[in-house]
């Protein structure tokens, strides 16, 4: 099982260095991939340091090359890197191909910088195939438990000890280029448990960070409780309508950044009582259901003392007596127990 685990690294490990010298080093490679990533503004320095990458467009490009390599198939198809089709047990032949065919390359590092699994984001917009394809689920790469770029922010993440959290790969890899460096990315996931203790080993202190497009702004917010449960500190920040954390970083200094994430970045508990208060509009029946919601959310907190402030903030912003939120805070934590 470990030597399994050990193939299938190795695997990664190759096709790592496959995408990336395609990048640079063959005609189509650079007519596209990199062209893409330099339109985007990433620098070469920012290109080596991500390790990213270009995957041929043609079928077989890659699975070819691992195999005369010496590489297994077996482990090629387990680290979802070669799709085969056709059934080889019933008789039938069967067709290898690539996933990634066509695709830029982000290749996915554990905390200790091994290559668990890869995103590839679509170079033009066809609206038939997904934007970006991940690896599957395998024994090296368990979607639930990896952050993009853990590797390269754990330091600064330590240091600064405050870890932004982001929604993508290309957020996380301009924040770096502006000189941010303690981002990680979920992508495109919803939070999880084990993703949050990873952060929990650095740091206490987590920041949001929402792409400005609403999408779903309700929805994450309730994977932010999952934060709260851990004890750690939440703040929220949201881009202005239409912009993300990449596109943010692309237009602006490191202390226009800074300073935009200094004066946005609200406390998580005040920032949902606020949009809530505002979407319930003075219905008093749409206004129950969120009072109960946010008591919800101060009863996952560890702290007794953070739920006694939390409180008090929330019947300020949300015009309620203290006497109704304790109650019903009352409520919801003698059912935990
Ligand atoms: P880009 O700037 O390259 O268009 P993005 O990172 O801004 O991409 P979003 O649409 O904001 O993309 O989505 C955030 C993240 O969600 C992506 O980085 C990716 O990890 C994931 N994601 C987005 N679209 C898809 C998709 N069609 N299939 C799978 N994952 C996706
Ligand atoms: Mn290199
Ligand atoms: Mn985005
Ligand atoms: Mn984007």
């Amino acid at each position: 099982q470990a030597d399994e685990r050990e193939s299938m690294f190795l695997v990664s490990e190759f096709a790592n260095e496959f995408f990336h010298k395609k990048l640079l080093k063959t005609e189509q490679g650079k007519a596209i991939g990199l062209s893409y990533f330099k339109e985007r503004g990433f620098s070469m320095e920012t290109i080596e340091k991500f390790d990213l990458g270009y995957s041929p467009d043609v079928w077989d490009a890659f699975t070819e090359e691992a195999l005369k390599k010496g590489y297994q198939l077996e482990f090629l198809e387990k680290t979802g890197l070669t799709i085969v089709k056709g059934d080889k047990a019933a008789g039938s032949a069967t067709k290898k191909f690539d996933r990634f065919k066509g695709r830029v390359m982000f290749p996915i590092h554990s905390m200790s910088g091994r290559t668990l699994g890869f995103g590839g984001r679509i170079l033009n917009n066809d609206k038939k195939a997904a934007k970006y394809l991940n690896s599957p689920e395998s024994d090296i790469y368990h979607k639930s438990k990896v952050l993009y770029g853990i590797y390269y922010a754990k330091q600064s993440i330590a240091k600064e000890d405050n870890c932004y959290l982001v929604e993508g790969y290309t957020d996380v890899i301009q924040m770096h280029q502006a000189g941010i460096e303690n981002v990680v990315a979920s992508s495109g996931t919803a939070l999880t448990p084990e993703q949050i203790r990873l952060i929990n080993r650095l740091t206490k202190n987590i920041t949001v960070l929402f792409d400005g497009d609403a999408a779903g702004l309700r929805a994450s917010l309730r994977g932010v409780d999952l934060i709260l449960e851990q004890g750690m500190n939440v703040k929220v920040c949201a881009f202005p309508e239409g912009e993300d954390p990449d596109s943010f970083a692309k237009a602006n200094t490191q202390e226009d950044i800074q300073e935009f994430l200094q004066q946005n970045s609200k406390d998580f508990i005040s920032f949902k009582a606020s949009l809530l208060v505002n979407q319930a509009q003075g219905d008093p029946i749409k206004k129950a259901e969120v009072i109960r919601d946010m008591v919800n959310s101060i009863s996952k907190i560890p702290d007794r003392i953070q739920q006694e402030i939390y409180l008090k903030e929330c019947t300020r912003i949300m015009d309620v007596s203290e006497e109704v939120l304790y109650s019903s805070l009352a409520q919801l934590m003698s059912k935990k127990d």
